[in-house]
C-alpha cells in the first residue's frame, strides 16, 4: 500500500468508530451529510464563540459574557421547583472577589466539582439582590479546557446532536490524521501567502485567533474556487476544440425579423448578433443570454432557431413547465406561420409514437417541449441548435443531455434570474454571456406597493378598477402545492371566495400545480384569449407566462417568497403598454421580510434584485445546488468572496496557459480533485 492509499482509506473510514459516535449518532450525523472522517474534517463551524477573555471577579461588568477563573468555596446547593427543574448554585472566589454561579437542570456539573480545585466558568454576569451572579454556560477544570478560555467553534446541528458531541467527533477525526494532504502546489501557496491545508483546516475548527481564522478561511475559499474555475475553463476549452456546424447563411434572419410586429431593441439585436456570429463561426456555440423579465428573450431564441432551420437543421427548445412549453409553441407558431414546421412534445403529448418518428425523420423543424425532450426515445434527424429557457430550473446535466442529442450542436441558454456579470462568469464559466440590458421601449416600470391584510379590501377594490377598464389580473397565493399544514386558507377556498363574493361579476379562473396538464392548458389558454379576467394561481405561473393585457397582480402571503421569485412573479405584468401594478400583501414584521418588500417597492431592476437576494440569503439557498448542477461550495460565498474570485480567475487562466490539461506532476492532485467532482456530473470527458 502506498502512503496515499493508506491516507485515503483513513479519511474515508466510517465515523461510527469514533468515541461517542456509534450507530445511532452516525445516523444523526448522516443528516448533516457526514458519514466518513473526511466529511467531519470538512464540516466547518457556522460561527465562533470567543471565550478567551478571562475577567477578574472584582471587575466583572454587568451583563458581560466572559470567563472567570476561580475556586469553589462551598459545595453546590440545589433547589428544586418542579419535578424536572432544579437550580444549582455555587459560591466561587478568584482572590479578587466572590461570585455566585448558577445553572439549571444540569446535575452532572454538580458531581464534577471538587472543592479547592481551580475551574474556568463561562457565562453571563448580573447583579441581583446586591450580589454578583453568573448564569453558567460552560464549566471546565483548568488544564482540561476545550470550551472555555479559547475561541469555541459552533457547528450547524441537527436534532439529537449537541455541540459537544460534534466538537468532540471533529477533534477526534483531526487527531487521527497526522497531516492533511495539500492539493495546491507549494509555489502557488507561496505566491498568494496561503496557509497549507493541514494548518488551515485545523484553524477553521479551533482557531488560535481571528487573524489565523481569516487566513485559514481564505485558503480554503481559494482552493474551492480554483477547482471550480479550472473545471469550467477546461470544459469550455474542450468544447471549443470541437468542430461546430457552420450556419453560413445568417442573413436569412432579417427576413424573419421584418415580419415581426415590432423592431428588436438595440439590446436584443446586440445579443442576436453575438449568437449569429457563433452560429457561423465553426465552433459549437455555448452561450447564455441574460435579460431581465420582459426583456424579450423569446424572440431572440426564435431568431436563432430560424437560422438553424434555414441552414438545414432542426432546433429544440426546452422549457421547465408544460404551461411555458405550450406558450412558446403558440408564440413560435405566430412568429413563423406556415413557414416552419413546429412540434410540441411534453409528457402529455398524444400520439407520441408517431410524433417521435416524424421528429426523427426530420418532418419537424422546431421541437418545443419540457424535459420530455430528454427521454431516450427522442431522436432528431439533424439537431443543430438546442435552447433551454429559464435555465435556473435545469442543471448542467440536463443541459448536456439535450445537446448530446446532436453532433456538437450549438447551445443557447436563456436565464430567468439575471445575476451580476462577475458572478455569472463563475457560475456559468463554461458559457459565453450575452446580456439584454434594456427593456423594449414604452414599458412603464411596475408600481409596487406593500400592504397589510387590513387593507386587502382596498387592494381588491383597486384590482376591480383595472378589470373595469378591460385589463386582466393575477392573484398569487403560495398554496395547494405547499404543505397542507401551513396556516393559510386553502387555495381553492380562497378562489371560491374571490369568485363568489368579491368578483361575482367577473370571470375568475384557478390554476394550481395539482391540476392535470390538460386542465392547466385550458385555463391558461382561456386567460390568454381574454376569456378569464382574473386568474387565481399558485407559483406555477412564476416563469415565463406572457399575457400583455394583464396589468395587475396581487401577491398574498408575500413573505413566503424569495426576492428573485417575487421579481419573477411580478414580471408577469408590465409586459404591455398599460401601466402595471403589483400589490404585495403581508402581515409579517420580520426584519428580513420588511427588507425584501422594501427592495421590491423600490426597484424593478432584476440584476439589482438578484444581487440583493444573494446578499440576504447566501449563495447556497439562492442557487440551490441542484439547480445549477455545480459542486456545492462549502466555504466560499460568491457574494463576499468576490475579491478572491477575481484573483482565482486570473490564476486559473495562467495555470492552464502553461499546463492546459493539468498533466504536470505538481498539478496531479488538483486534477484528481476535478475528476472526482465532475465525474459525478458526467463531465469526466474534460480530460479526454
Ligand atoms: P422574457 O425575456 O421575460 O422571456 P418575452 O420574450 O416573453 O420576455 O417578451 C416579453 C414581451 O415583450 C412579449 O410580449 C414580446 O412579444 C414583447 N417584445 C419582445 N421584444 C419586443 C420589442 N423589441 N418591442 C416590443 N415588444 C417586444
Ligand atoms: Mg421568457
Amino acid at each position: 500500500m502506498t502512503v496515499s492509499d493508506a491516507y485515503s482509506k483513513l479519511i474515508n473510514s466510517d465515523i461510527q468508530f469514533l468515541k461517542g459516535v456509534g450507530e445511532k449518532r452516525a445516523t444523526l450525523f448522516s443528516r448533516l451529510g457526514i458519514s466518513v472522517l473526511w466529511d467531519l474534517i470538512y464540516f466547518f463551524p457556522r460561527e465562533y464563540d470567543d471565550r478567551r477573555k478571562i475577567c477578574a471577579i472584582a471587575d466583572l461588568p454587568e451583563g458581560a459574557t466572559c470567563c472567570v477563573r476561580a475556586i469553589p468555596r462551598s459545595a453546590p446547593s440545589e433547589r428544586r421547583f418542579k419535578r424536572n427543574l432544579a437550580v444549582y448554585s455555587l459560591y466561587v472566589d478568584d482572590g479578587t472577589g466572590g461570585l455566585h454561579v448558577k445553572w439549571f437542570s444540569a446535575p452532572q456539573y454538580k458531581r464534577k466539582i471538587e472543592l479547592g480545585e481551580e475551574y474556568i466558568f463561562y457565562g453571563t454576569c448580573a447583579y441581583a439582590y446586591g450580589r454578583r451572579e453568573m448564569e453558567l454556560v460552560a464549566m471546565e477544570r483548568v488544564g482540561t479546557c476545550d470550551q472555555t478560555g479559547r475561541i469555541v467553534p459552533v457547528y450547524p446541528l441537527t436534532k439529537g446532536l449537541t455541540q459537544q458531541v460534534v466538537r468532540s467527533a471533529v477533534a477526534q477525526a483531526l487527531g487521527k490524521v497526522e497531516r492533511l494532504y495539500d492539493i495546491l502546489p507549494a509555489d502557488l501557496r507561496e505566491k498568494y501567502h496561503l496557509l497549507d491545508m493541514d494548518r488551515a483546516v485545523r484553524q477553521m475548527h479551533f482557531p488560535e485567533d481571528m487573524e489565523l481564522f481569516e487566513r485559514a478561511r481564505k485558503r480554503l475559499v481559494f482552493e474551492e474556487l480554483l477547482v471550480l474555475q479550472l473545471s469550467l475553463l477546461m470544459l469550455r476549452e474542450r468544447r471549443s476544440a470541437l468542430t461546430g456546424m457552420v450556419f453560413a447563411d445568417t442573413g436569412c434572419v432579417k427576413g424573419f425579423l421584418s415580419g415581426l410586429p415590432f423592431v428588436l431593441t438595440d439590446a436584443q439585436q446586440g445579443a442576436l448578433d453575438e449568437i449569429l456570429e457563433d452560429l457561423k463561426g465553426g465552433k459549437p456555440m455555448n452561450r447564455l443570454v441574460q435579460g431581465d423579465v420582459g426583456s424579450g428573450k423569446t424572440v431572440v431564441a426564435a431568431a436563432a432557431a430560424y437560422c438553424a432551420v434555414r441552414n438545414g437543421h432542426q432546433a429544440a427548445m426546452m422549457a421547465p413547465t408544460e404551461i411555458l412549453a405550450v406558450q412558446h409553441y403558440h408564440t413560435f407558431r405566430k412568429f413563423f406561420g406556415e413557414d416552419v414546421r413546429i412540434a410540441l412534445l411534453t409528457g402529455s403529448s398524444k400520439g407520441k409514437k408517431q410524433l417521435l418518428e416524424q421528429i426523427a425523420a426530420g418532418e419537424y423543424d422546431i421541437i418545443i417541449g419540457t424535459h420530455a425532450l430528454l427521454e431516450k426515445g427522442v431522436e432528431f434527424a439533424s439537431l443543430g441548435l438546442c435552447i433551454t429557457d429559464e435555465q435556473h430550473r435545469f442543471g448542467v446535466n440536463q443541459r448536456a443531455a439535450l445537446s448530446g442529442k446532436g453532433q456538437a450542436c450549438h447551445v443557447l441558454v436563456m436565464s430567468a434570474t439575471p445575476i451580476p456579470r462577475t458572478l455569472a462568469l463563475i457560475l456559468y464559466g463554461d458559457l459565453d454571456i450575452s446580456i439584454i440590458g434594456a427593456l423594449p421601449k414604452g414599458r412603464k416600470p411596475i408600481d409596487t406597493y406593500c400592504v397589510k391584510t387590513a387593507l386587502r379590501r382596498r387592494a381588491y377594490g383597486f384590482v376591480r378598477k383595472q378589470l373595469e377598464e378591460g385589463r386582466q389580473g393575477y392573484v398569487v397565493c403560495p398554496l395547494v402545492e405547499e404543505s397542507d399544514k401551513l396556516d393559510v386558507a386553502s387555495g381553492v377556498e380562497f378562489y371560491e371566495k374571490l369568485r363568489t363574493e368579491v368578483f361575482p361579476d367577473y370571470r375568475v379562473g384557478l390554476l394550481h400545480g395539482r391540476m392535470k396538464p390538460q386542465e392547466k392548458d385550458a385555463v391558461m389558454g382561456a386567460f390568454q384569449k381574454g376569456e378569464i379576467d382574473l386568474l387565481v394561481s399558485t407559483t406555477v405561473i412564476e416563469v415565463g407566462v406572457d399575457v400583455p393585457n394583464a396589468n395587475i397582480m396581487v401577491i398574498e402571503n408575500a413573505e413566503r417568497f424569495g426576492l428573485s421569485q417575487l421579481h419573477q412573479l411580478r414580471g408577469r405584468v408590465g409586459r404591455g403598454e398599460h401601466q402595471s401594478h403589483c400589490i404585495l400583501i403581508t402581515d409579517s414584521d420580520n426584519e428580513q421580510t420588511r427588507e425584501r418588500m422594501g427592495v421590491m417597492t423600490r426597484t424593478n431592476d432584476g440584476f439589482e434584485i438578484s444581487q440583493k437576494d444573494l446578499q440576504l440569503r447566501g449563495c447556497g439557498e439562492f442557487f440551490g445546488t441542484r439547480q445549477h448542477g455545480l459542486p456545492e461550495l462549502k466555504v466560499a460565498n460568491l457574494f463576499t468572496d468576490l475579491g478572491i474570485l477575481k484573483t482565482v480567475q486570473e490564476e486559473a487562466k495562467e495555470m492552464l496557459d502553461v499546463d492546459p490539461t493539468l498533466n504536470n506532476e505538481k498539478n496531479a492532485s488538483i486534477r484528481a480533485r476535478i475528476e472526482g467532482l465532475f465525474g459525478k456530473f458526467e463531465r469526466k470527458d474534460i480530460f479526454n
